[in-house]
């Protein structure tokens, strides 16, 4: 077979193959191989490189556009310094994705500004990152939304959709009590998760022990919280609302007295 024949044929099958990003390397690499003197074998080593990475990058937008995280905060853009409550270790242990991986959970708890979605957020864009399916919604959006999927019959839909990725995020836990069939659905969720050894970040602005308020029944809390708990890192954290202390800070605010 004469060489050109060869070459129209690797652009046909790449096609075939949907192998755009090789595709396009091709000239430009043989180019480069010729005048280099490589082998074969780099050459096709390369083209293969090329093709997954672009694959990947394209996963990782993918999973991007459907996590539904609301504001894309990074790890890298936390202050650790004004928040002396968050231990650097750990989270950089976290950042490490080796929860993920042992399926187990980050439990992130305290009031209001501290911090708790963007450290969610920043874990859950890291998993991002490394090619994980990731998916965020508030507590409010579970119930909204597994109220509007009963309804219709298709609560089992919406629990597929919420087993699936490896990490889950349920921020803002805590806000809003449950009703009896919404803390049912929470449940199951959490359980199957758990069965499916997969990871759940979640935000609370109450502590374990308030927990029973938020839930119609208190075995149910229980029960939820020995699933959480068994394999988990919790973060407490106290402390002002970073936004509140920055406005302070400039003059914005009065002090409360101490
Ligand atoms: P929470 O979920 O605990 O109520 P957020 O994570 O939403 O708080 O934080 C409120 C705002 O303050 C966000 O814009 C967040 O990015 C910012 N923020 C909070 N803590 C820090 C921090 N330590 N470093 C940088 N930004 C922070
Ligand atoms: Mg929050």
């Amino acid at each position: 077979m004469s060489a050109a024949v060869s070459y129209e044929r690797v652009r046909e099958q790449f096609q075939e193959l949907k192998m755009e990003a090789a595709l396009t390397a091709l000239d430009p690499v043989l180019e480069e191989a010729q005048k280099a003197g490589k082998l074969t074998v780099q050459v096709l080593d390369e083209l293969l490189g090329i093709e997954l990475a672009a694959r990947f990058e394209r996963r990782v937008t993918t999973n991007l556009k459907l996590s539904g995280l609301p504001r894309p905060k990074t790890l890298e853009e936390f202050d650790f310094d004004a928040q002396p409550q968050v231990p650097r270790d750990v989270v950089a242990e976290l950042a490490t994705l080796r929860f993920l991986h042992n399926g187990e959970n980050v439990l992130l708890l305290g009031p209001c500004g501290v911090g708790k979605t963007h450290l969610a957020t920043g874990l859950a864009l890291k998993a991002i990152e490394h090619g994980h399916r990731v998916y965020f919604l508030t507590l409010h959006d579970l119930v909204t939304r597994s109220r509007a999927h009963r309804e219709r019959n298709r609560l089992d839909s919406l629990l597929r959709v919420l087993i699936r990725p490896q990490v889950l995020i349920l921020d803002e836990i805590g806000y809003l009590p449950l009703e009896m069939a919404d803390a049912t659905f929470l449940f199951e969720v959490v359980n199957k998760r758990y069965q499916a050894q997969k990871s759940i970040i979640l935000t609370s602005n109450k502590s374990f022990g308030q927990w029973g308020e938020i839930f119609p029944d208190p075995v149910l809390a229980i029960a939820l919280l020995d699933r959480l708990l068994h394999h988990a890192t919790t973060l407490n954290i106290r402390g002002e609302s970073y936004r509140l202390r920055h406005r302070r800070q400039a003059g914005l605010v009065t002090p409360p007295p101490s």
